[in-house]
């Protein structure tokens, strides 16, 4: 399969190595043309707030916006913050808002800025979870399902084609979410 991953800004080298590693060929987007002929998209983590800024300067918000309501996409934390519906703090306008979420951003504050854990993801419990000024799915459509768990926090959802995390599978050796993705 070919395999975008958002290249604007972020942990973009990570998910391409990891689409790679399991035998399909990743693609750099950045522009709107990059986007055809791709059969599924990954959002990576960064900072979110960069990522609209240049997703707006490379017009690239509304053909993304369009593609993401079509083909498989796993956005992973800044990533699932673009694909949100409701941010919070309330009032900061929704990025691409495609998946029916609520997601609070920077959930964990300074304190616990980036910490690692083991959660429960899609059944497969002790998964290895890289939070990095991680946000946190705070209310979830009725059509929006929870994938992985962390200390009883909703960490990973999914609506259909749509997945999002709040951790960074892509930091990690263990290749088999991007693999469940996949499939
Ligand atoms: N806190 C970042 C944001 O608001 C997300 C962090 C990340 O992607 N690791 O966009």
């Amino acid at each position: 399969m070919r395999v975008g991953v958002l290249a604007l800004q972020g942990a973009v080298r990570e998910h391409l190595r990891a689409v790679q590693r399991l035998g399909h060929t990743g693609i750099e987007v950045r522009l709107p043309h990059h986007l055809h002929g791709l059969d599924a998209i990954i959002l990576p983590g960064g900072e979110s707030t960069a990522m609209r800024r240049l997703l707006d300067k490379a017009e690239l918000l509304l053909p993304l916006r369009e593609f993401v309501l079509r083909k498989p996409t796993l956005g992973t934390c800044a990533g699932a913050i673009l694909l949100a519906k409701r941010l919070e703090p309330a009032g900061e306008a929704p990025v691409l808002g495609v998946l029916d979420v609520t997601v609070q951003r920077n959930a964990y504050g300074s304190q616990m800025d980036s910490f690692t854990g083991a959660g429960d993801v899609a059944g497969v419990s002790d998964f290895p979870l890289v939070f990095i000024r991680a946000p946190r799915f705070t209310a979830l459509g009725p059509n929006v399902s929870a994938v992985a768990l962390w200390q009883n926090h909703i960490v990973g959802v999914r609506a259909g084609l749509l997945w999002a995390l709040a951790f960074h599978p892509e930091l990690t050796e263990d290749l088999r979410l991007h693999a469940m993705f996949l499939r």
